[in-house]
């Protein structure tokens, strides 16, 4: 019979392990070294940079979705471009970490723009006096360069864009980024946790398949402790551009998100209706909120446009009391 080892292989302890560098499995690792001196236990020096480069934001907000194409890259233009232009004496700014996908520039209509840079950092491109854009696509010689990108890349480069944007003061700063929970919301959460997340806006559709999604987001919300501040629905309902009619696209099976908000006891923040012209104003970069100021797409996103500035208060508040 063939020797059965009394224990199982041993593995890399982890960085941060009492054993790193240390244990059998260390001997011939090329980071020995590194661990073994206890360099890697030490705090993240960025976390403290993300800290005070962000001192001078007072909201910071992130945009969650389970799944790529459900409209998160969007909804995050319309409720900054809506925030905006809803609080003219409020500062908005929208980081696109969305590293293999990063639309923000072509949706906000600044496709092609250059970002200076100056001894205070990247300067954002401006989009209206009071809102402004950083996105990982205006550094990208070719849309395809970052899909290659491995995790440590992407680390490095969360962490400049949160420590060296020169974004001034700002109301709400809003970060788009990649659909599902990888390495770069671990990043972005672990380095903006010393500058304190307000709250997540999660972005969904209705049928079963993007909610079973959600409940992972907002699993990993809670596993992180990030605030909720609430689930907005898009593509819900069709409105006929020409007679108005509505009809269900996606019909919910069982009561949509709204029912899964209840059920988990986050709030609903509203839905928005699939509406073919505000696909086109999006893929010609153009202002939706303008172009169409009377359609219910516009309605609904004032509406949850003032939910998000109460929820935000609301945050402000209870993280004030928790101080005291
Ligand atoms: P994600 O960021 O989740 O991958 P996008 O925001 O890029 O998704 O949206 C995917 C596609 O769906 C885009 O072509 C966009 O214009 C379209 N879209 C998103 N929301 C709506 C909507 N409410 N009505 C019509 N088209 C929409």
């Amino acid at each position: 019979m063939a020797d059965v080892p009394s224990e199982a292989p041993e593995h890399c302890p982890g960085t941060q392990s009492e054993n790193a560098g240390k244990a059998s499995a260390c001997a011939g690792c090329p980071n020995q070294s590194l661990c073994s001196s206890g360099a890697t236990k030490q705090p993240d020096p960025g976390i403290a940079l993300v800290k005070e480069r962000l001192s001078s934001v007072r909201n910071k907000l992130l945009v969650l979705s389970g799944k790529g194409g459900v409209g998160k890259s969007t909804v995050t233009s319309l409720l900054s471009r809506c925030l905006a232009a809803n609080n003219p004496d409020r500062n908005v700014g929208v980081l696109d970490i969305d590293i293999c996908g990063p639309s923000q520039p072509r949706v906000l209509g600044v496709l092609g723009e250059q970002v200076h840079q100056s001894g205070s950092g990247w300067s954002p491109v401006y989009i209206e006096d009071n809102l402004s854009l950083m996105s990982i696509g205006f550094l990208l010689s070719s849309p395809s360069d970052a899909v290659i990108w491995r995790g440590p890349k992407k680390n490095g480069m969360i962490r400049q864009f949160l420590s060296e944007v020169d974004w001034g003061r700002l109301d709400y700063l809003i970060l788009d980024t990649p659909p599902g929970t990888s390495d770069e919301h671990l990043s972005a959460t672990s380095y903006l946790k010393g500058a304190g997340i307000t709250g997540v806006i999660i972005v969904t559709t209705p049928p079963q398949v993007a909610l079973l999604d959600v409940r992972k987001e907002i699993d990993f919300c809670r596993k992180v402790n990030i605030p909720i501040l609430g689930v907005v629905e898009n593509m819900s309902i069709f409105v006929c551009p020409k007679c108005k009619n509505t009809a269900e696209i996606f019909p919910a099976s069982s009561g949509g998100a709204r029912a899964m908000s209840n059920e988990l006891n986050v709030e609903f923040l509203g839905s928005i209706p699939l509406d073919p012209l505000l696909a086109r104003c999006c893929d010609e970069g153009k202002n939706f909120l303008t172009e169409m100021p009377d359609s219910p797409t516009v309605n609904a996103l004032n509406e949850i446009c003032k939910s998000i500035v109460r929820k935000c208060e609301e945050e402000k508040e209870n993280c004030l009391n928790n101080s005291q």
